[in-house]
Order: C-alpha cells, then structure tokens, then sequence
C-alpha cells in the first residue's frame, strides 16, 4: 500500500471511531454495537445496505449473515473481494427485530454515511435495495431502476454515479428476483468501465 492509500485507510478508521464515540441516533440503545463498514478505503465501488440484522450486530460487521454469504458469492462470481469493496449500510446500528429503519433514522445516520462516502470517493456507489435507494432519489421504485447507471449531483459530493440492485436478502428466496439480481450483478465490471470511460 502506498501513502496516500495508508493515510485513506486511516482516515476512513478515524471516521468511523468518531461516530462511534460521538453518535446519539436512537438506534444505538437497543443495538449491540456499531456496524460502520468493511472493505478498502481506496475501493471504487462502495455498496450500501439497510441496516445491519442479528448476525452483523453481533459480529460488527456488515452483511456477515445469509444474505452476506449471497452477496459474496456475487462479488466472486465478477471476481472481486470484499477488500477490494467498501460496504456499508444507510443506518448503522441495527434496528430492533429487524424492522426496517425508519425515515428519521436514516437521516440521523446520513452525515455518517456522507463522510465515508466523501473520504472514499468512490467511482460507483451500489444501492442495495429500496432503503438505500430512497436516500438518494426519494420516491423511486427499485424495481424500475434496477440494473441501471443513475447519476445525480449530491449536496456537498458533487456528481455521483450509483447503480441500484435488489436487496440480496429480498432476492435470496424469491427466484425471480434472485435471478434478476445475479444478472444485474454481472453487469457491474460493465457498468464501471462505461463509467471510466466517460
Ligand atoms: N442487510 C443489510 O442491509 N445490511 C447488512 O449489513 C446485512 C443485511
């Protein structure tokens, strides 16, 4: 690793130590404990989840249960690591029995999750289902925009270039769904080099 990616690495770890000193989201008084984010601070490709279930409260870890194992297979299948990624999620501590997040918690949640993304500044940001697509483009329906490169000026990031997917928990039993998301997913090398490009 050189410097540069050195000081990122680091800088991305002070990020998340700090919120996790300095969060009061409500979130944070029934969940175990923080789950900031894994993978690289130099990755061009970040992924963003809902929020973290049982198994990532215990562990800290995002998508570390069913639907991370799901996730993993995909990133092998385009022959990528989940060092070679960031992944995070729209909140950062687990909401309780799994409900999704509520508006006002991912908006707590939000400067968190700008910092990381600012700090990284990746080429392609990953919306993992309808919560992480509703952050950044309220009011579209994943099962429209799925599989497709959007790109959006965001307050205080400039422009940035997401690609929406179907939640890999949504998608795990439903076989319509899954197999949408597995194509979708194989397009991604695709969708970054069209991105490099431009
Ligand atoms: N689902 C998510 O959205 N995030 C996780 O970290 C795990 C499951």
């Amino acid at each position: 690793m050189n410097t540069s990616a050195d000081n990122k690495t680091e800088a991305l770890n002070a990020i998340n130590e700090k919120w996790m000193r300095e969060c009061t989201c409500t979130l944070r008084s029934t969940a175990t404990q923080a789950v900031p984010g894994d993978g690289s601070a130099n990755a061009d490709i970040v992924f963003i989840g809902e929020g973290p279930g049982r198994d990532e409260d215990i562990q800290g870890k995002p998508f570390v249960g069913a639907a991370g194992k799901f996730l993993n297979e995909m990133l092998a299948a385009i022959h990528m690591k989940r060092e070679d990624v960031y992944i995070t999620n729209v909140v950062k501590y687990r909401p309780p029995d799994n409900r999704d997040p509520l508006p006002e918690e991912a908006a707590a949640c939000y400067p968190w999750l700008f910092e990381q993304i600012n700090l990284i500044d990746p080429k392609l940001i990953i919306l993992l289902g309808r919560h992480a697509l509703e952050r950044f483009f309220p009011g579209e329906k994943i099962s429209l925009v799925h599989g497709k490169i959007l790109r959006r000026e965001v307050a205080g990031m400039g422009m940035r270039n997401f690609y929406a997917l179907y939640h890999p928990a949504a998608a795990l039993y439903n076989g319509g769904m899954r197999g949408i998301l597995i194509e979708d997913f194989k397009k991604i090398p695709k969708v970054l080099e069209k991105i490099e490009a431009r």
